[in-house]
């Protein structure tokens, strides 16, 4: 790992550096490259989804229309789901050219399409405007059917085992780049092209490539246009989406103070600051114990569960005494333990732990009184489950 904090790749980034985040060029308390903010890069085309409903009325007032164009077309897009401007017929032909071309433009295109479980995991390899490429999962349960959705393309949180990690970080998404992939889910469901006959996109993860939080502005969009109510969104409740972070501790806070029913999930990995300065470099400029506050502290503001996720990993971190060290801080805490056996990703050192392991290292964490599961690994035949959403970020 290098000695420095990487400089932003641009001054004008499309997002600015979280507070608090380390300076460009300041001297190195961080060992590992930690990208925060985006390449600059042309921003995608304006899309119905990056704006509110009150500024889709403006847009559309601007054009010389009737604000309650607007309303139809987001009718359209978010309640009905249609993608197929032919069936916009209470619109006027010329008119629904004319505003589709301003506020439906095609944001992505699917290049790849992989299907597995029995046809309910479908991962789709999406190409953005800019030839960018970036990945999201849909999976369908007995009970729901979750999105996972990617909120950067690539990563600059540098997580050693994490392969999208390993691959940098190429652009920040757009608002309507997210809510599209959700938007794309909710249609292939709607219309049954998900084993189990048509249904809804229930639940949605920000798990995908990305640190959500490093994208604060578009990914809060997406999550209030995912989550408005139908027209303005698509009504998919706040209590249904989580958000990850490896522990942007300020980013944190500022999403407790926005005051949403939304999950949060922290991807810990480690309980030790010793061993987590290694797996999760954000480590080097928050540690474990600040995270953890902020964590909690997110709990009292939204009354929700913060879910821990720990990737194990063969003989790194899932001795038994990491496992009281873990149950220790969580005990009596709002909180559930997220165990993720780690996906093999190509050339990498790092393996899952050897089952007996596993079983241990819930068995002392039950032992300690928290709640804790283990993931079912989803997607690993076609490469979609976390820290496998690798593929090329560019064409
Ligand atoms: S684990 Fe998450 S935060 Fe870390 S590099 Fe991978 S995508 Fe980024």
């Amino acid at each position: 790992m290098s000695a420095t904090t990487e400089p932003a790749a641009s001054t004008e980034s499309a997002a600015s550096a979280p507070e608090g985040a380390p300076a460009a060029g300041s001297p190195a308390k961080t060992p590992a490259k930690l990208v925060f903010a985006a390449p600059r890069r042309a921003k995608p085309p304006r899309h119905l989804a990056d704006l509110t409903t009150d500024e889709r009325r403006a847009v559309v007032a601007e054009l010389g229309e009737k604000p309650f164009r607007a309303d139809q077309l987001s009718r359209h897009y978010f309640a009905r789901l249609v993608d197929d401007p032919a069936q916009m017929t209470d619109l006027p032909a010329p008119l629904r050219e004319r505003l589709v071309g301003e506020l439906l433009p095609d944001l992505l295109t699917p290049v790849r399409e992989l299907a597995c479980d029995g046809g309910k995991t479908l991962k789709t390899v999406w190409k953005a405007f800019d030839g960018v490429l970036f990945e999201s999962v849909l999976m369908r349960y007995p009970d729901r059917a979750t999105m996972c959705v990617s909120s950067q393309a690539g990563c600059g949180m540098n997580c050693p085992f994490c392969a999208t990690g390993q691959a940098g970080l190429t652009r920040n998404l757009s608002t309507a780049e997210i809510v599209e992939q959700v938007a794309a889910g909710a249609r292939a469901m709607a219309r049954g092209r998900v084993a189990g006959g048509p249904g809804r996109v229930s639940n949605i993860v920000f798990m995908g490539m990305g640190e959500p939080l490093a994208n604060y502005k578009a990914v809060l969009g997406a999550v209030r246009r995912i989550t408005d109510p139908a027209p303005a969104g698509l009504g998919i409740s706040q209590r249904s989406v989580t958000v990850s972070t490896v522990g942007l501790v300020p980013a944190i806070e500022k999403l407790a103070a926005e005051d949403m029913s939304v999950r949060l999930a922290l991807s810990l990995h480690a309980p030790d600051d010793e061993l987590r300065d290694e797996l999760v470099p954000i480590n080097n400029r928050w540690k474990v114990e600040e995270v953890l506050d902020a964590a909690w502290a997110y709990a009292d503001r939204s009354g929700r569960r913060v879910s821990i996720e720990y990737a194990l990993i063969k003989d790194i971190n899932d001795q038994g005494w990491r496992a009281d060290l873990l149950g220790r801080l969580l005990r009596g805490r709002l909180v559930h333990v997220n165990l993720i056996p780690l996906n093999p990703t190509p050339g990498s050192k790092w393996t899952a732990s050897r089952p007996e392991d596993e079983r241990e290292f819930v068995r002392r964490l039950e032992a300690h009184g928290v709640p804790v599961t283990v993931r079912d690994t989803r997607g690993r035949e076609i490469d979609g489950a976390c820290g496998q959403l690798a593929a090329a970020t560019k064409d």
